[in-house]
């Protein structure tokens, strides 16, 4: 613990660490009002006992896949701030960044606050969502791919975040950072990104360096 602490402080003392250069990030943010913020602190006290609404020293990246075929509605039903479909909750769902078929990258909010993109993990993660269906969609596609390492490679450096916890949406249980209050929803997770397709992922990570 000891050593994180002397890490943490040498990384803001020096600032040195994210040699990793940022790639072109358009924002378009969402609207996170006071009244999300509240949503926001009470589903963190029901699901991970703190409450906050802030995203502080995020440990885990999740790549996520938006089952949609273009940007602009992934943005408005992030926007909306209204309960989901599948678990009926507050805030609405969103995820920190969206990237496009073109390789286009969105932020949509400040990676200093909490996103509800994956059960278990929002108290500590950075959402990063796909416009597509299929991890082909990512690593099948050149501009999506690079666009998608650069970013996960910058916010990595940046943070701090180990390789092997950058994960697939559908890895979320075997995240030792998973952490779930509400026993109904402890085995929950998604389709996207699994394993077989991760390997591939965090292989081409490793060949970038911070
Ligand atoms: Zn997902």
């Amino acid at each position: 613990m000891l050593g994180v602490a002397l890490a943490t402080i040498a990384l803001a003392a020096g600032g040195h660490a994210a040699a990793a250069e940022r790639p072109p990030i358009a924002w378009d943010a969402i609207p996170f009002p006071a009244k999300r913020k509240r949503e926001m602190t009470s589903y963190s006290k029901r699901h991970y006992g703190s409450s906050h609404y802030g995203l502080h020293n995020p440990k885990v990246i999740v790549e996520h896949l938006t089952e949609s075929s273009t940007y602009r509605p992934v943005w408005s039903m992030f926007a909306q701030d209204v309960a989901d479909s599948e678990l009926h909750e507050l805030p609405g769902v969103c995820s920190h960044f969206v990237i496009d078929q073109n390789g286009k990258i969105h932020q949509l909010v400040p990676i200093s606050l909490m996103c509800r993109h994956t059960v278990g993990l929002n108290w500590t993660s950075i959402g990063i969502e796909h416009v597509g269906f299929n991890p082909s969609d990512v690593l099948g596609r050149a501009k999506v791919m690079r666009a998608s390492l650069r970013l996960t490679n910058w916010l990595r450096c940046r943070e701090g975040i180990e390789l092997k916890n950058v994960i697939g949406h559908n890895e979320s249980l075997k995240s030792p950072y998973h952490h779930e209050r509400v026993a109904r929803l402890r085995g929950q997770t998604h389709d996207d990104f699994p394993t077989s397709s991760m390997r591939k992922y965090r292989a081409a990570l490793r060949k970038l360096t911070c």
